[in-house]
């Protein structure tokens, strides 16, 4: 994209800004386990519409928000948890303990390294906590409105989704039940508006009276339409799930217009992120990738411009293997001034030009074992401009973890400290070959070295293929590798011209 064409978060705040200078952006998750990287989508699209919206226009005042849905309820006890968790089901997670015990509770467990990475990501956002927000009182009035419109409010959402799921004892509000601790299964039988109080009757078999401040929630579909009248929201990206018609969306337009009196937000629908070979990612399933584990592969800047850079109506193919290196390298070869560039932007990206292919990255780390000091001898041999040691660090880091993790098998080499046996096989002109390389290669480019082995390949009337494979043999006792004139000019020269004259004289 260049610097001329908009972008579609530019093309988002223009409409948004026809509206009114002063906008709430709103996004949210329910952190019942990982928060994965199709989440994310949610938040980088909000926070580039709201980057956008500051950027168009001085006199604009917007907010980033950040709902964490901290009083809905354990829906079953994940693959992730313990078995014994099942007698939290119900309960609202932020009643549960950590099923690790590391933090003071389950919501804490899986929100703290979200929250984390979208400092990461460079994205502020306020965070509420919907338990709070409840405690608080936030909702009191929300309620208030709700408990004698009952009828209306399950006329509304009837008649909407087409659903007929709302008897005779559905009520907008769900308590929490005090002796089982479960807010899935009390019911309301009666309310008091002045006492601010309901009435309830549990499953369990238990009859009680729970304070509307904090003694339960809103059904789903009415505290969405609620909240935004609560925080004030005007635009809101969601999942396309719930943009279908009859979804919580539209019943949510006419609940927040007819009960709620507040003008709905602006809606962003986006589609998934499909993970390769793993389909649409969902916390539920268990497999899935989490932010943290992607920020361990991907620069932030990379992660960020995976989402940016494909509009919210169209889905995002996401391959952590060979792929990945392609959309770094395509991420690093953005112009300064691309507003996808921009866009993109997190702290560690703010400096990084030194353009050295992330695949080249990944070979030094192999080549040098990890060893910092040698990856950057290894990208200095072959001619980078390794000032930029820091940057360089953070990606070499990335690429060791991605080696450990995603990298597919093709990829993976290490350099023979011992000659390997291999090399017995190879044919006469192949080690010829590598005795004239020997001779050759002191202080030459990779290129050079390349367009060497093209012409040695001629000279012997052999294949360039079969000296490719008799560097591979020699070096990583493998039949392939990485490009061999790059390869050969970043490893000790020393190193090289011993082991190949060794490797012909086998
Ligand atoms: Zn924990
Ligand atoms: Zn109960």
């Amino acid at each position: 994209m260049g610097k001329n064409s908009t972008h579609w978060a530019d093309d988002i705040a223009k409409k948004i800004l026809e509206r009114g200078k002063k906008h709430v952006v709103a996004t949210g998750i329910t952190p019942s386990g990982n928060i994965h990287i199709g989440n994310m989508r949610e938040v980088v699209t909000a926070d580039a519409v709201y980057k956008a919206l500051s950027d168009t226009d001085t006199d604009t005042d917007s907010r980033l928000i950040y709902i964490a849905d901290t009083y809905d309820p354990l829906r079953k006890v994940y693959p992730f948890l313990p078995d014994d968790y099942d007698q939290y089901v119900g309960w609202p997670l932020s009643e549960i303990p950590d099923p690790d015990g590391c933090c003071p509770g389950y919501v804490d467990h899986f929100l703290n390294p979200f929250l984390k990475s979208l400092d990461n990501l460079n994205i502020k956002v306020e965070v509420f906590k919907a338990d709070e927000m409840y405690k608080n009182g936030d909702y009191n009035e929300a309620i208030k409105i709700a408990l004698p419109r009952r009828d209306e409010i399950s006329e509304i959402i009837d008649r909407i989704s087409g659903k007929s799921s709302y008897s005779s004892n559905w009520n907008p509000f769900n308590p929490i039940c005090e002796s089982c601790g479960r807010i899935t299964s009390a019911k309301v039988i009666g309310y008091d508006l002045d006492e601010e109080t309901v009435e309830y009757s549990c499953s369990c078999g238990h009859s009680g009276v729970a304070s509307i401040q904090g003694g339960g929630k809103l059904t789903w579909r009415v505290d969405w339409a609620a909240r935004w009248a609560i925080l004030g929201v005007t635009v809101e990206p969601f999942g396309k799930d719930h943009a279908v018609a009859g979804s919580s969306y539209d019943t949510g337009v006419e609940l927040s217009k007819k009960i709620f009196n507040y003008d709905p937000p602006y809606p962003i629908p986006f589609e998934h992120i499909l993970l390769k070979g793993k389909g649409k990612m969902s916390s539920s399933s268990g497999v899935t990738i989490s932010i943290e584990q992607m920020l361990d592969i991907l620069p932030s800047e990379v992660l960020r411009y995976l989402i940016i850079r494909t509009k919210p109506e169209k889905h995002i193919d996401f391959d952590p293997g060979i792929p990945l290196i392609t959309l770094i390298d395509e991420f690093d070869g953005l112009l300064e001034d691309d507003r996808l560039r921009e866009l993109s932007q997190t702290k560690s990206s703010s400096v990084f030009f030194a353009r050295i292919p992330f695949g080249h990255i990944v070979n030094a780390f192999q080549i040098a074992r990890g060893d910092f000091t040698q990856i950057l001898t290894v990208l200095k041999r072959s001619g980078y401009d390794v000032s930029e040691e820091e940057m360089i660090k953070l990606r070499s880091e990335k690429a060791g973890k991605w080696l450990e993790t995603f990298a597919p098998n093709s990829v993976k080499f290490s350099l023979q400290k011992k000659i390997p046996d291999g090399v017995k096989n190879l044919s006469s002109e192949q080690k010829k070959a590598l005795l004239h390389l020997s001779g050759y290669m002191d202080g030459k480019s990779g290129e050079e070295i390349h367009d060497e082995i093209y012409k040695i390949s001629e000279e012997l009337n052999i294949k360039p293929n079969s000296i490719f494979k008799a560097i591979y043999m020699a070096l990583l006792g493998l039949k392939s590798g990485p490009r061999a004139g790059w390869f050969l000019s970043s490893l000790d020269q020393t190193f090289v011209k011993e082991r190949f004259i060794e490797a012909s004289d086998r």
